[in-house]
């Protein structure tokens, strides 16, 4: 119950920009009666349904199809009450199987209902029994419809699950095609078994580009934000940057006029300067930031692909510490939004005279900086003069960089390659807590985002997902930019 309440979940494939045709095919199973032409109905919508006819020598079987629709997910959604699978006898025909066997070998997962005001019917079992003698390969998810007629007795609802899990598919979810009870539970269920199909499809498709994979990513023209506290030298470095490439940016580009202060090109790519400005001095103002100044701030972080973090050498060196509050928070807020980080120690010429001073800075702030952002390692600093027009190669350098491992796509088959790998290199307490990772895929790219697939009842605990970034990190060197690991369940 409380899961529910912590935001809903969300699906990791865009269901609604894959095409109907790839969808995963799920067929609604279960003794007449039982609602799966109401939960089809609830789950198209008021979209189209495909009704084939299926000529029998004794009666025409209908069998409607659809696209579903359930929070973010989609899939295509077979009705078979026209199959009357367990036919009137009490018997399952042979012949209604063999006829069945087409519609089924289209489905790759089964929602099996049965009618909880009913308790475990014989026929139940017979379908049960007909599912895994001819749909072996089908993944199924039990269901006991009409439960909102059992809303107020709990008890009686638990019992009539209890006895559901004898049919030998899990434990049933309990819902209601009817009012819609249990719709979240629903998608809870089908939402990782769906993914997985997903992901495996497009990996199989990733060689020959799909619409998930691209690998032009990188050369979109990079989103640089310069962000510092005032007089640290932003606009001198700014300047530097970018030199004599100065170019106003115009509407046309697709951000609006006032988010893009500039262009320039570096290395034959674009790099766009969004604008920043006033929400730092705002915050500093205010004396750490208020709700106001920290909701713009985080608009600004968000649309840049790479945060420049400012800092001024001579304050360091006159401080404690080489972060001022304003600075710590922006730097947590870049990693948590899944920015790439890199930081610029301005006005090194300083303290060119000293150079016990030079070290110190040098060593303390990539220090600060690991112990203020623990959870990423390898955080770039850069130490420059603006004002002597030294650093754009430097800083460009590490942008670039950034953005590049920020852009980084891992194929499947390299993933779980190394993953075989990187498991035998952990040592595990025991076999019992090592967590089975099916499969490990890399979902999304702007940060590197990663779901695994775990089998069975084990999970991932924070210290495994703490191993598996470190380990990309250093195999993949990601080091320096977020990296995300989900993980989902399957049975
Ligand atoms: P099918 O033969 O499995 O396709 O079952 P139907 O969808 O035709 O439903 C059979 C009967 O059960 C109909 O009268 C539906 O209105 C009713 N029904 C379906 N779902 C629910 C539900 O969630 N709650 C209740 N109370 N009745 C339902
Ligand atoms: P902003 O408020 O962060 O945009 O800072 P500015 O770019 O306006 O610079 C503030 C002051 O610091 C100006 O007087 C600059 O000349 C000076 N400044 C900027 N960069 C450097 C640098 O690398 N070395 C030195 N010594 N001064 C600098």
């Amino acid at each position: 119950q409380s899961r529910k309440k912590h935001g809903r979940k969300k699906s990791v494939v865009e269901f609604s920009k894959v095409h109907p045709d790839k969808l995963p095919t799920v067929i609604l199973v279960g003794r007449p009666n039982v609602g799966k032409s109401a939960l089809f109905n609830r789950l198209i919508r008021r979209r189209e349904a495909l009704v084939y006819n299926t000529p029998d020598d004794h009666v025409t079987r209908d069998i409607r199809e659809g696209i579903a629709k359930l929070g973010d997910l989609r899939f295509r959604v077979l009705d078979s009450a026209g199959l009357e699978m367990a036919a009137s006898s009490g018997s399952i025909l042979d012949r209604t199987a063999e006829m069945t066997g087409n519609v089924i070998a289209r489905s790759q997962f089964a929602i099996f209902l049965i009618d909880v005001r009913d308790g475990l019917h014989p026929m139940d079992l017979e379908v049960g029994k007909w599912l895994r003698k001819h749909a072996p390969g089908v993944r199924t998810i039990l269901a006991m419809n009409k439960s909102e007629s059992l809303d107020d007795h709990r008890g009686y609802l638990t019992s009539a699950a209890g006895e559901a899990h004898k049919l030998g598919y899990g434990d049933p979810i309990a819902i209601s095609a009817e009012t819609g009870l249990g719709m979240v539970d629903l998608y809870e269920s089908l939402l990782p078994l769906l993914e997985e199909y997903m992901l495996n499809a497009i990996d199989d498709k990733a060689s020959e580009g799909s619409e998930f994979i691209n690998a032009e990513e990188s050369k979109l023209p990079l989103q640089l934000a310069i962000v510092g506290r005032p007089n640290v030298g932003k606009s001198t470095l700014l300047n530097a940057l970018l030199q004599q490439d100065r170019v106003l940016v115009g509407p046309e580009v697709g951000l609006t006029r006032d988010s893009v202060r500039a262009q320039f090109q570096y290395q034959g790519r674009t790099i766009f300067l969004v604008d920043t400005a006033g929400w730092l001095q705002r915050s500093h103002q205010e004396k750490g930031p208020s709700s106001l100044s920290v909701m713009q701030s985080r608009k600004s972080l968000m649309r840049a692909h790479v945060i420049a973090l400012v800092l001024d050498a001579e304050e360091i060196v006159n401080a404690r510490s080489s972060m001022k509050h304003a600075e710590v928070v922006i730097a947590r807020r870049a990693v948590e939004e899944g920015r790439s980080l890199v930081v610029i120690v301005n006005k090194m010429d300083l303290l060119r005279g000293n150079q016990k001073l030079y070290e110190k800075v040098i060593k303390a702030v990539p220090e600060e900086i690991q112990t203020v952002i623990p959870q990423v390692t390898g955080i770039p600093v850069v130490f420059v003069s603006a004002l002597e027009g030294r650093g754009r190669t430097g800083v460009m350098r590490q942008v670039v960089s950034a953005y590049e491992k920020w852009c980084l796509r891992l194929s499947t088959a390299r993933l779980n390659r190394w993953l075989r790998k990187v498991m035998s290199r952990h040592s595990w307490k025991d076999q019992a807590s090592q967590p089975k990772i099916k499969y490990f895929t890399q979902v999304k790219a702007r940060p590197p985002t990663f779901v695994a697939f775990i089998s069975g009842k084990t999970h991932l605990s924070d210290t495994d997902i703490r191993f598996l970034t470190k380990s990309l990190k250093e195999d993949f060197d990601m080091g320096g930019i977020p990296i995300r690991i989900m993980q989902r369940c399957v049975p």
